[in-house]
C-alpha cells in the first residue's frame, strides 16, 4: 500500500454521480483542490442505469404511440413501422450516447480541475480535518489519500426481495439497460416510479406486460387524482395487473421460461415469462464505504444520516444523494451538492437546499407531473376545513380527430390544492399528455408561495393541456 504525498485534497468527493460531480466541480470554482473517487463510469446512475437511458426508452414508446396514432391524422396505418422497430439497433444508439457523456463527464472533470481517482473509496481512519480515505484500483492496488474534508454520495442499488429463485431469475433496472432483444413476456414486480416507468415503455414497445402489485395500486405516495387515471390508462392499454398479491413468493425456471409464484391473490402464478424485472425499491450502497471505521451514523434502513447542511455526526465528512434516501432524484442531489461546496468553499455560510416541494415527474405512460403536498397530506397538515381543491379531466385536443368514443381517449386529469382563506396553492398534481414539460413553471409559482388568484391573474395559453390550471373554476 502507497500513501500518495500528503495529497491533502480540500476536498475528496467519493462518487461520481450526479451529487458528487455537481459539487466536486463547484467546490473546484472556488478554488478548492478537489479529487472524485469513481469506481467505475463517469455520471453515476442517472447518466449510465437511470434517467439518461430510461428517457430514451420512454422516447422510443412515445414514437411507437405516436406510429399508433398516425392513421387518425391522415397518414397511413403505423403498423408496418411498428414492425420493423429493432430493440437491438435503438440499444446500440442508446449505449453509444452514454458513452458520449461518460466522456462528456470525464472532460468536465479535467476542465474544472478536479482530479479523477479510479477505484473503490473506503473510509480509514484519520481525524477532523485530516481523513484518510482508501482507494482501491481494479488491479488491486491501494492508494491512501487524505483530504480536510470528505463528501460520500456513493448513491443506491436496486433492491431483490427474497424468495425462492428470485434473485438468479429476475433482473433489476441495471439488468433491463443490459436487455438485447424486446422480451415477448415481461412481468414488473413493484408500485413505484420504476415499475410504472419500465411496464409502459415495455407494453409500448410491445411486450405482453403483467404488473405485479404488492397491494391494490401503484405510486402509493402520490395522489389519488394520479394513481387512478394512471391506473385505469395502464389497464386501457392493455397491461395486466395483478393486485394484493403480497408480491412474489419464488420465481422457477424451465429453459429460458420463468414462472412466476405469487404469494397471495385471485392469481397464484403468471408462467412463460421472458423477463421478470423487479422493481421493488433501491437500497443506499454503503457496505464499501467502511463507515464503522470513524463511526458514521446510519438510520435504520442504512441510509447515512445528516443534518439540512449534509453534515454527518464526523466533523469535515459530508453526505447527500440517494445514499441519505431523501428525496432520490438527480437534481436533488445536484442541488445539494452545489449548496455544500458554496457553504464549505464559496463563503456562503448559510448556503442549503430544501428538500420541500420538490417537483418530479414520473415517466409512465401518460406522463405524471407533481409538487407539494397531495390532497390528503395537505388535509392531515392544514385540516380538511382549511383545504380546497379544484379538479379537471378531459382529453387532450390531440385526440380531438380521433374517431374513438371518449373512454377510449388517453385521460388528462389535473388538480390544485389550495391551503387557507387565500387559497395559496400547496400542491399541483397532473397526468396526461406533455404535464412532464409543464410543471417546471407551476413548481416555480408554488415555490413564491402563489395563490389561486395568482394562477388565475395569467392568461391562458391557448390551446393548449396547461391552460386548465390556470382556468379551473
Ligand atoms: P449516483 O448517481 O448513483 O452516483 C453514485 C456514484 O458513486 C456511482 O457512479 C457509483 O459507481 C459511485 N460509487 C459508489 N460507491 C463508491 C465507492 N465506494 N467508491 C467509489 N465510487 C463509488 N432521477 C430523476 O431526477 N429523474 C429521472 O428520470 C430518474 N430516473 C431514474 C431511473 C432509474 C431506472 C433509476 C434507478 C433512477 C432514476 N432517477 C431519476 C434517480 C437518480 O438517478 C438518482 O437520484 C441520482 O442518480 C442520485 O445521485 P447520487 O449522486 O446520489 O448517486
Ligand atoms: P420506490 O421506492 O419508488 O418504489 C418501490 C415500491 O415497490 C415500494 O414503494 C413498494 O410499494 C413496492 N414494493 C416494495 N417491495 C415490494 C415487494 N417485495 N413486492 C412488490 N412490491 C414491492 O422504488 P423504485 O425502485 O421504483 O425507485 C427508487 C427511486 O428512484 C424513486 O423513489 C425515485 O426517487 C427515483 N426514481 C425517479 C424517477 C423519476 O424521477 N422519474 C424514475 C425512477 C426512479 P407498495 O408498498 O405500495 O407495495
Amino acid at each position: 500500500m502507497t500513501s500518495l504525498k500528503s495529497s491533502d485534497y480540500d476536498y475528496l468527493v467519493i462518487g461520481g454521480g450526479s451529487g458528487g460531480i455537481s459539487s466536486a466541480r463547484r467546490s473546484a470554482t472556488y478554488g478548492a483542490k478537489a479529487a472524485v473517487v469513481e469506481r467505475g463510469r463517469m455520471g453515476g446512475t442517472c447518466v449510465n442505469v437511470g434517467c439518461v437511458p430510461k428517457k430514451v426508452m420512454w422516447n422510443a414508446a412515445m414514437v411507437a404511440e405516436i406510429l399508433h396514432d398516425m392513421e387518425n391524422y391522415g397518414f397511413g396505418k403505423g403498423e408496418e413501422a411498428i414492425g420493423t422497430f429493432s430493440w437491438k439497433f435503438l440499444k446500440e444508439r442508446r449505449d453509444a450516447y452514454v458513452k458520449r457523456l461518460n466522456g462528456i463527464y470525464d472532460t468536465n472533470l479535467g476542465n474544472s480541475a478536479v482530479d479523477k481517482l479510479e477505484g473503490v473509496a473506503s473510509l480509514s481512519g484519520g481525524s477532523p480535518g485530516d481523513w484518510k480515505v482508501k482507494v482501491t484500483g481494479s488491479d488491486g492496488t491501494e492508494n491512501i489519500v487524505t483530504a480536510k474534508n470528505v463528501l460520500l454520495a456513493p448513491g443506491g442499488y436496486p433492491d431483490f426481495p427474497t424468495g425462492d429463485g428470485v434473485r438468479e431469475n429476475s433482473i433489476s433496472s441495471d439488468g433491463f439497460f443490459d436487455l438485447e432483444e424486446l422480451p415477448e413476456k415481461s412481468v414488473v414486480v413493484g408500485a413505484g416510479y420504476i415499475a410504472v416507468e419500465l411496464a409502459g415503455v415495455l407494453n409500448a414497445l410491445g411486450s405482453d406486460v403483467t404488473l405485479v402489485l404488492r397491494r391494490d395500486k401503484a405510486l402509493r405516495e402520490f395522489d389519488d387524482i394520479v394513481r387512478d387515471t394512471l391506473d385505469k390508462e395502464m389497464v386501457r392499454q392493455g397491461i395486466t395487473i395483478l393486485r394484493d398479491t403480497g408480491g412474489v413468493s419464488s420465481i422457477t425456471a424451465s429453459g429460458d421460461k420463468k414462472t412466476v409464484h405469487l404469494a397471495s391473490g385471485d392469481v397464484s402464478t403468471v408462467s412463460d415469462v421472458d423477463c421478470v424485472l423487479m422493481a421493488t425499491g433501491r437500497k443506499p450502497l454503503v457496505e464499501p464505504l467502511n463507515l464503522p471505521s470513524v463511526g458514521i451514523s446510519q438510520s435504520s434502513s442504512g441510509h447515512i444520516e445528516v443534518n439540512e447542511y449534509s453534515e454527518t455526526n464526523a466533523k469535515g465528512i459530508f453526505a447527500l444523494g440517494d445514499v441519505c434516501g431523501n428525496v432520490e432524484l438527480t437534481p436533488m442531489a445536484i442541488a445539494a451538492g452545489r449548496r455544500l461546496a458554496d457553504r464549505l468553499f464559496g463563503g456562503v455560510p448559510g448556503a442549503k437546499t430544501s428538500y420541500e416541494a420538490v417537483p418530479t415527474i414520473v415517466f409512465s405512460h401518460p406522463p405524471i407531473g407533481t409538487i407539494g403536498y397531495t390532497e390528503q397530506q395537505a388535509k392531515d397538515v392544514y385540516g380538511e376545513e382549511n383545504v380546497k381543491v379544484y379538479t379537471s379531466k378531459f382529453a387532450n385536443l390531440y385526440y380531438g380527430v380521433f374517431d374513438i368514443p371518449f373512454s377510449d381517449k388517453p385521460p388528462t386529469a389535473m388538480k390544485l390544492v389550495t391551503y387557507g382563506p387565500t387559497e395559496i396553492v400547496v400542491g399541483v398534481h397532473c397526468i396526461g399528455m406533455g404535464v412532464d414539460e409543464m410543471m417546471q413553471g407551476f413548481g416555480v409559482a408554488v415555490k413564491m408561495g402563489a395563490t389561486k388568484a395568482d394562477f388565475d391573474s395569467c392568461i391562458a395559453i391557448h390551446p393548449t393541456a396547461s391552460e386548465e390550471l390556470v382556468t379551473m373554476a
